[in-house]
């Protein structure tokens, strides 16, 4: 391709809006261009990079003996009803109204679509298992849209389902896609992690989200360097270290209560009165099956909602709302305190060995300092309940465990008979018997593959491609347009390049040379040739590799050879 006949356009800033670094990239490197918020238009160079990943995931996903489908975008509210989904998915779910008043969902996700095709066309254990996949433009009414297509309200996704006669085959199943997605993240040469995660609004049994591990990533994993057990923190397991803090020598100090008008939050109470979050007993109002029940824990810790839910056998655990909050404590929220509460307590073993504690007065601009348990309040159950912090060990192998921020780039899901059931999607066992299809379903999202790619292989000066997903593998470049011996030379090397099978950018534009040099570095092509006066006077052809700009000069004769090693590093 040759830049004097495209849309290649760079730019020196990036929007305001752009706060991370792929972002900002993506729009300088001219890969896209913003329509409305968190709608974009991917440009040529742009999607070029989309294109390649497509083709990784569609090669990787055929070997599998996958088969390649396309679901439509639209799909009836009748069938989401059927799984209960157009309720519970809310307001993320893009709805429009055609000229019927009939509604349709743009679909975020496809379960209901593809086992609505399943019920319809499997019926008998011979045509089992099945595994089907597509790679398609999904919506979600992000409430704001941010990070570029990091959070984007229409993206691009390849979804896969699959379909089996007994949880034995799905398990198996899940494996080789766990495996294909390891293949296809190792393809696009990204640094990451599988890591058990919640089901979320998809549901199922068992899930494993795939990490790129990058410091603006929107999620937080822990990972053990030994035995590779890795976890998103919300629900990370974790070899408790020693108590920290423990203080059963501590002497019990008379109970106090402060004033500390508008004080809610962690740090303002802990500013205001010169302690450490420590100190501080935070009581948490939650809703456990429906019933408040209070959670104490210590004001620097989280609470491991998962871990909560299992031990107390629970099927729903939620915050409670501010009204329910209001009613238990007789005080607005950021108030709350044990002392006087007449709902169940569970405390973390952490806060069970605290003394003289911090906490709210359940009284509005009011808090107490030194209370004690068993002095001041009793605790109905003493739990592990905290979130994971530093100073915890694996839980497999307990060594000290390592937290990162992650950009979530793949997710694989055991959904089970979750869906198959409800709608309705069987099929005849050797026996004759009715069973409901055992389902699995894997997304991958494209645009945050590029992303999250950005993210990790960056410089000041701009991206750095990995090879396989670059947009163009060599950019040739002509020092002075002027010079007629330069562009004589680079269409030499252009053509015979172009012969070899090699994706090829000819940067002819009529530019400064510092402006083309400082383009070629922004858009990141791994080789970079450059046709200058050494080419004319000495043979000379100069090649740069964008990952660590090393130069290389060789004779032109060996140009060929050399781009073919370098093709291969
Ligand atoms: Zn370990």
């Amino acid at each position: 391709m040759r830049m004097s006949k495209g849309l290649f356009p760079t730019l020196k800033e990036a929007p305001k809006e752009a706060k991370i670094v792929s972002h900002k990239l993506m729009i300088r490197a001219g890969l896209m261009r913003k329509l409305a918020s968190g709608i974009y238009t991917y440009l040529p160079l742009g999607y070029r990079v989309i294109r390649k990943i497509e083709n990784i995931i569609r090669e990787e996903m055929n070997k599998t003996g996958a088969q390649e489908v396309l679901l439509p975008t639209l799909s009836p509210q009748e069938l989401w009803e059927e799984s209960g989904r157009w309720e519970v998915y809310g307001p993320e779910l893009m709805r429009i109204k055609d000229r019927h008043n009939r509604l349709f969902g743009l679909g975020p996700t496809h379960e209901e679509v593809i086992t609505d095709l399943a019920r319809r066309e499997v019926k008998s254990y011979r045509q089992l298992p099945l595994t089907l996949y597509q790679i398609q433009t999904k919506f979600r009414d992000e409430i704001r849209p941010r990070f570029g297509m990091m959070r984007a309200r229409e993206f691009h996704m390849k979804d896969a389902y699959s379909f089996d006669r007994n949880e034995k085959d799905l398990e198996k199943n899940y494996k080789k896609m766990y495996q294909t997605y390891q293949n296809i993240f190792d393809r696009c040469g990204l640094k990451y992690k599988a890591v058990e995660a919640d089901t979320g609004p998809i549901g199922g049994d068992v899930s494993h989200e795939f990490m790129v591990l990058a410091k603006t990533g929107e999620d937080q994993i822990v990972y053990c360097k030994k035995c590779g057990y890795a976890a998103n923190v919300n629900r990370a397991e974790y070899h408790r270290s020693p108590v920290t803090g423990h203080q059963s020598s501590v002497k019990e100090k008379p109970l106090k209560k402060v004033k500390t008008p508008g004080m809610k939050s962690v740090e303002e109470v802990t500013g205001f009165l010169k302690c450490k979050p420590k100190d501080l007993v935070k009581t948490l109002i939650y809703k456990v099956d429906g019933k408040p029940i209070a959670i104490l824990i210590r004001g620097d810790h989280g609470v491991n909602e998962r871990r909560l839910e299992k031990l107390l056998k629970a099927k729903e655990i939620l915050l409670a709302d501010e009204k329910t909050i209001e009613k238990v404590t007789s005080a607005s929220l950021g108030f709350s305190g044990p002392v006087g509460l007449k709902i169940k307590i569970i405390a973390d073993s952490d806060v069970a060995s605290m003394k003289n504690m911090i906490s709210g007065a359940n009284e509005k601009d009011y808090h107490l300092i030194n209370i004690n348990i068993d002095r001041d309040f009793k605790v109905d159950r003493i739990l592990d309940i905290r979130s994971v912090i530093p100073e915890d060990l694996c839980p497999k192998c307990k060594t000290k465990l390592t937290f990162s921020r992650g950009i979530e780039v793949g997710h694989v899901f055991k959904l089970g008979t979750k869906y198959s059931q409800v709608l309705k999607a069987t099929f005849l066992d050797e026996k004759g018997k009715e069973k409901p299809m055992i389902m699995g379903c894997y997304g991958i999202g494209l645009d945050r593959i590029m992303a999250a790619s950005i993210e990790q292989n960056h410089d000041e000066n701009g991206i750095i491609w990995p090879l396989s997903i670059a947009p163009y593998q060599v950019l040739v470049l002509i020092v002075n347009n002027q010079d007629k011996r330069q562009i004589k030379i680079a269409e030499k090397v252009y053509n015979s390049l172009e012969k070899e099978g090699i994706e090829i950018l000819l940067d002819d534009r009529d530019l400064r040379a510092g402006a083309k040099f400082k383009d070629a570095d922004l858009m990141g092509i791994p080789l970079r040739i450059t046709i200058g006066n050494k080419a004319i006077k000495g043979n000379k052809i100069e090649i740069k590799i964008r990952k660590n700009n090393k130069v290389h000069e060789i004779d032109k004769k060996d140009l060929i050879p050399k781009i073919r090693s370098l093709r291969e590093m």
